[in-house]
């Protein structure tokens, strides 16, 4: 039943520290981590509902029997039918914590919700994230093993895509290539985008049918999920010759990246962060093209608390694991960025990925 006993325990040591007498949760991530399965409703009512002496899924009857096989440290499952609706499955899980403040899981379906706040007008809803936040940000040794697998098999498919660069492959060619690398290691990917010449200055561009062209600078930036645990990183190369600015754009962001590991530690401002980087950048005169966050937390989601933005003063502690990812992005020439994922240790930040190189590879 570990660790999905300790997991609840937590959760509702924080309900008690917020005041919520109960929390729903939807079928996400929140979920998945809790009680260790999850599964789509779709347009129907799949929920978790824990209250301070049960976890209850209610669930369309269609999808009861999973629930019960693969759910772990639940109370019961509580089934509902197309004829009859969920509305007393939910009132059943709920019962009198429906009288207090509910946590709700800020992807629970609006619907679903507009429905609970018209069947239960004397509680008062608010968002369980933060309680959820507290939880998983936070790594324990099993996640981290996790998490540092599925960015050694990121690191081994990255590789492989940036040799597999030929003249006049289109992007979707080589997508093609990193799924397929990452199917023959038993993994799904679970994003890919490949920016040819201009498209690398778009930090999130629909890989399309662009050819590769001598010159170009490529970004690549793919994940793939390991038992549910995501990977993440960027490298950016040139494919032949780049523009000369290219090759100086790419040490500052490097700088910028490397900054990052030695501002790192448990207390630390999520921000501060950010600003180590962005003051390498700055400092260089690229300041205003770096328009994004540093960084984003990762774990069973690909993004997730903590977010390492400009304006996050909240402390660092350890077992936290995020993005760190500078990027510089001119306008229709050429975009870098670095991405690797990182952990925050007794001895600072630790990259889960292997290091990128100092200098802009030209291949
Ligand atoms: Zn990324
Ligand atoms: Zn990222």
């Amino acid at each position: 039943m570990e660790p999905y006993l300790s997991r609840l325990a937590a959760l509702r040591a924080q309900m008690a520290s917020c005041r919520l007498a109960a929390a729903i949760l939807a079928p996400t991530d929140h979920m998945r981590y809790l009680v260790g399965w999850a599964d789509s409703g779709h347009e129907r009512l799949l929920a978790l509902v824990v209250t301070p002496d049960a976890a209850r899924i209610v669930a369309p009857a269609l999808n009861a029997a999973d629930a019960s096989a693969n759910a772990r440290s639940l109370s019961a499952v509580i089934p509902w039918t197309d004829a009859d609706g969920w509305a007393s499955a939910v009132a059943q899980a709920l019962g009198d914590a429906a009288g207090g403040c509910v946590g709700i899981d800020d992807e629970l379906h609006a619907g679903h919700l507009l429905r609970l706040q018209d069947m239960f007008p004397q509680a008062r809803f608010r968002s369980v994230s933060g309680a959820m936040s507290a939880l998983r940000a936070v790594k324990d040794a099993a996640e981290l093993e996790l998490l540092g697998r599925s960015a050694e098999i990121t690191d081994d498919v990255c590789d492989v895509a940036l040799r597999s660069l030929r003249e006049g492959m289109t992007e979707l060619e080589l997508q093609g290539i990193i799924a397929e690398a990452y199917r023959e290691r038993s993994v799904g990917m679970t994003f890919c985008i490949v920016g040819f010449g201009p498209n690398s200055a778009m930090p999130h561009h629909a890989t399309d049918e662009t050819r590769l062209r001598t010159g170009d600078v490529v970004i690549i930036d793919i994940g793939c999920g390991l038992q549910g645990y995501q990977s993440d990183i960027t490298r950016t190369v040139a494919f032949g010759t780049p523009d000369p600015e290219a090759v100086e754009v790419y040490r500052i962001v490097r700088r910028a990246h490397e900054a990052v590991y030695g501002a790192c530690r448990a207390g630390v401002a999520a921000c501060e962060l950010d600003r180590a980087a962005r003051r390498v950048i700055e400092e260089a005169g690229y300041g205003p093209r770096f328009f994004h966050r540093l960084g984003h937390g990762i774990g069973l989601s690909g993004h997730e608390h903590p977010y390492i933005t400009e304006g996050n003063a909240e402390p660092l502690a350890l077992g936290n694991c995020f993005s760190n990812e500078p990027g510089v992005y001119l306008d229709g020439r050429f975009g870098v960025r670095i991405e690797n994922c990182m952990v925050v240790t007794e001895d600072g930040g630790a990259s889960l990925n292997r290091n990128a190189p100092l200098e802009l590879p030209i291949l």
